[in-house]
């Protein structure tokens, strides 16, 4: 099954991708990892895509659509696929629909008031896990693995509010486009819990796979 994870920064699309990834073996693609680790190694599209990220933009259509056709020509992902930060536009979905074939969009909804503070208090690790300082009491590692958890460059409150901005304007249409196609899948995320969440997508999933 190829799924796209919709919702807002800081909805928890990362976080849910890490379950569903574990739990239903679906290649987590996220456009955003793949920006960031170019980022760190210093690429043409790195370096590129920095000054996009850095002001709360969209990387350029044509660049993001490539590396998604790319990364989508791989053999691994026979089995199934979960995009997660693409399509961000209609134009990206339209594309994707020209190379790919998705067969559900689980979309994260969530109040927007919590967006702010969930994405300034998020704290990362480089592998994938991803925390609120909340719930951290001061520790700085990961409990996964126990690498160093860092703050990401674009989740200061200037950019948030571009990136919500953003969202708002061109990726929430998506919402209406995969729910014409019949593909749209909504969690109210509400005051559920991550686990919570996860239960809900969990059970849609498995009746989809029946
Ligand atoms: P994310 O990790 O999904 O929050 O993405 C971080 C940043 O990478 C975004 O704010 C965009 O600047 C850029 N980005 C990620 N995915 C896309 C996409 N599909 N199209 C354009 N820019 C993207």
């Amino acid at each position: 099954m190829n799924v796209v994870l919709l919702g807002a920064p800081g909805a928890g699309k990362g976080t849910q991708a890490s379950l569903i990834e574990e739990k239903f073996d679906l290649v987590h693609i996220s456009t955003g990892d793949i920006f960031r680790a170019n980022i760190k190694g210093g690429t043409p599209i790195g370096k590129l895509a920095k000054s996009y990220i850095d002001a709360g933009k969209l990387v350029p259509d044509e660049v993001t659509c490539e590396i998604v056709k790319d990364r989508l020509a791989k053999g691994d992902i026979a089995g199934g696929y979960m995009l997660d930060g693409f399509p961000r536009n209609i134009f990206q979905a339209e594309e994707l629909d020209k190379f790919a074939h998705i067969d559900l969009c689980i979309n994260i909804d969530v109040d927007i008031s919590l967006l702010m503070d969930r994405i300034c208090g998020r704290r990362v690790c480089a592998c994938g896990e991803s925390y609120h300082v909340s719930t951290l009491n001061g520790a700085t590692e990961c409990k996964k693995c126990g690498k160093p958890l860092y703050q990401r460059e674009d989740d200061n409150p200037e950019t948030v509010g571009k990136r919500l901005d953003t969202y708002f304007k061109q990726t929430a249409p998506l919402v209406e486009y995969y729910e014409k196609q019949g593909k749209l899948f909504t969690v109210e995320s509400g005051k559920l819990s991550p686990k919570e969440v996860f239960a809900v997508i969990a059970e849609e999933l498995e009746r989809r796979v029946k």
